[in-house]
């Protein structure tokens, strides 16, 4: 019999059988409630899954919750502390998955790419016209990068060879990424007022939420593009859906929302948008590296190892 671990139902077909030797696993789907009252040492959740106070003392046994996802904002860390549970994400292994999209979100607003599919798609287009569907051109403009950490550095590297110039703000500088792309860290006023196109890369925490809301819009370039690929909640989606209608915003390209899988109703509505289903990791390569981390993870803090992407020391 081997150690009782819970698993997120989701995961089966991305991971090898070797990868759960010794281990006595129960699938839980996304829409079952997370069980009470067994013997679990390792829960391995979806980032959809919350795990609180409630969870933790409803799991006595547990010694890891192992995140399939870099953000953690699904997990109360400080419950987990309290009771000595590790908390482990996945990063690296998606990053440049989602920097990747990132700049599928970036390129599908500059050049309206939405706009022309629907365009042709209708049956009204009718032949090539100089000022049909004009975009933004990307050399000699600002990208504004906030947050310059794995994700968002991967971001400005992609940038060069567009010749953007590229502003950043961090908490801390970095100067490799500087050196490497001639990045520019700014305060977040400069960011806001100079980016052309301003994308977001920090995690959520009480000093980033709501960060993107009507005072900060109303700071930021008429006609810049706004791409979050982070996490809904840096963004007041009714105060985008504003600034989108009265053409303040020039675009927003999203694939995260504060409320998922809900949409904000005037967002969905909005003019120039692009909206993704929160598919910035989804790359069968990388989500089967997601998977394969967070059971790494499991495998080595139930055999008194220390895990390999620990989210707190
Ligand atoms: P990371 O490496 O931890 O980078 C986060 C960056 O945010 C760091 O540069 C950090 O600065 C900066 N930061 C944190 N708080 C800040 C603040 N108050 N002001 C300014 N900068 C601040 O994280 P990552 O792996 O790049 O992931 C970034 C985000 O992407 C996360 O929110 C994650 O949830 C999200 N994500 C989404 C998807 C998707 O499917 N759409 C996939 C993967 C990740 P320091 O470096 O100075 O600490």
């Amino acid at each position: 019999m081997g150690l009782p671990v819970l698993i997120a139902a989701e995961l089966r077909n991305l991971l090898e059988a070797d990868q759960l030797d010794g281990l006595d696993v129960t699938w839980i789907g996304a829409d079952e409630p997370t069980p009470a009252g067994g013997d679990w040492v390792a829960i391995v959740p979806l980032l959809t899954r919350w795990i609180g106070g409630t969870e933790l003392k409803h799991l006595p046994q547990l010694r890891i919750i192992a995140n399939v996802a870099v953000g953690y904002n699904n997990v109360d860390l400080v419950a987990a502390q309290m009771r000595n549970v590790i908390v482990t994400n996945t990063p690296d292994v998606l990053t440049d998955a989602t920097a990747d999209l990132t700049w599928a979100l970036i390129l599908a607003c500059a050049r309206r790419i939405p706009e022309g599919i629907n365009l042709v798609r209708s049956g009204k287009w009718i032949g090539w016209h100089p000022e049909q569907l004009l975009g933004m051109e990307l050399r000699g403009k600002t990208l504004g990068l906030f947050g310059a950490g794995r994700i968002g550095e991967a971001v400005g590297q992609r940038a060069v060879p567009f010749g953007l110039r590229i502003l950043y703000a961090s908490r801390s500088p970095k100067l490799r990424f500087e050196e490497e792309t001639g990045a520019v860290r700014a305060g977040t006023g400069r960011l806001l007022q100079e980016s052309d196109i301003l994308s977001l890369h920090v995690p959520v925490t009480p000093e980033t939420r709501g960060m993107i809301n009507s005072d900060t819009l109303a700071v930021m370039k008429p006609g810049a593009i706004l791409v979050n690929t982070a996490r809904g909640e840096l963004v007041r989606e009714d105060a985008v859906a504003l600034a989108l209608e009265t053409n303040r915003l020039g675009a927003a390209g999203f694939d995260v929302y504060a409320d998922e899988p809900t949409v904000h109703p005037r967002l969905l509505v909005a003019p120039r948008t692009v909206l993704l289903p929160h598919i910035g990791s989804a790359t069968r390569d990388t989500r089967r590296r997601m998977a394969a981390r967070a059971i790494a993870n499991v495998q080595y803090v139930l055999h008194g190892e220390p895990p390999v992407t620990p989210v707190f020391r």
